[in-house]
């Protein structure tokens, strides 16, 4: 799959930032032609609005909550009651994470911003031309918002404990976790990564911080997707982290061919 050709290092003052869209491994799928008709199919609808922040969800959000019934359903009907509490409870996690991201962004000045709930993740964008030290203000916002989850889903689980809603608050302390470790890994475009190749953008100029960032995020990336897969952890995980690597690379080659002088013309 190539580069998409409107790669942006920076936000366009006229285009959405989508601070998480690029970490959708949805996102960059969608350029794909083949998957063009699932896109479609996953188009958002709106659910709330508050101060400025606008939440929608698409069909995966949907879907995950089915999913998770179903997976849970062959020990019942409370089984399957569980189940579709705990996608209920994934998809509020994933709004405090990208809560965290819109709210900085508000406290910036840059006004509101449009979160979207998908089944791998939330999307938080908005309009603006952010600075590298805005940027790493906004990225660090929403795993500060997934620790703060994380302390508040474990604390309500030993305080309901034993239940079925502490297990599955219990659950969604191991989730939180897990997400905040995930979105730390200097994998861009994850948070951690947007910190470091904001860090970069502060020292280098472009193209060559975006070729040092993809670098490190190619590295990382095929690094943790190796130690997931020699691990035996999820093969989810192993997918995204190398979805994640391809994209690293994709990203470095292209920041590569702009960092390279012209051809000289022959005399
Ligand atoms: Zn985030």
């Amino acid at each position: 799959m190539p580069a998409p050709a409107n790669l942006h290092t920076t936000a366009p003052s006229n285009a959405p930032y989508d601070h998480h869209a690029r970490a959708h491994p949805l996102h960059f799928a969608c350029h794909a032609q083949a998957l063009r008709v699932i896109c479609h199919l996953m188009k958002s609808v709106p659910l709330f609005s508050l101060l400025q922040i606008r939440v929608r969800a698409d069909a995966g959000a949907a879907l995950l909550i089915v999913l998770l019934a179903v997976s849970f359903s062959r020990t019942g009907a409370t089984g399957a009651a569980l189940g579709a509490a705990l996608g209920v409870g994934i998809l509020i996690c994933l709004l405090v994470h990208e809560l965290g991201h819109a709210i900085a962004v508000r406290s910036l000045g840059f006004g509101g911003s449009t979160i979207t709930l998908s089944m791998f993740g939330g999307v938080c964008s908005w309009h603006a031309n952010p600075t590298p030290a805005q940027r790493i203000v906004v990225a660090v916002a929403g795993p500060a918002a997934t620790a703060l989850c994380a302390g508040a889903c474990f604390v309500l689980a030993r305080a309901v404990m034993p239940s079925y809603a502490g297990a599955i608050l219990t659950q969604l302390t191991q989730l939180n976790l897990l997400w905040l470790a995930f979105n730390l890994l200097p994998v861009l475009p994850l948070d951690g990564g947007t910190i470091v190749h904001s860090l970069l953008l502060m020292r280098l100029p472009e193209p060559r911080a975006s070729l040092v960032g993809h670098g490190i995020s190619f590295l990382f990336a095929t690094g943790a997707a190796v130690a997931a897969w020699y691990y035996k952890a999820s093969s989810m995980a192993v997918v995204m982290l190398a979805l994640l690597a391809w994209r690293s690379i994709q990203y470095f080659q292209h920041a590569r061919r702009s960092s390279s002088p012209p051809e000289e013309l022959p005399p």
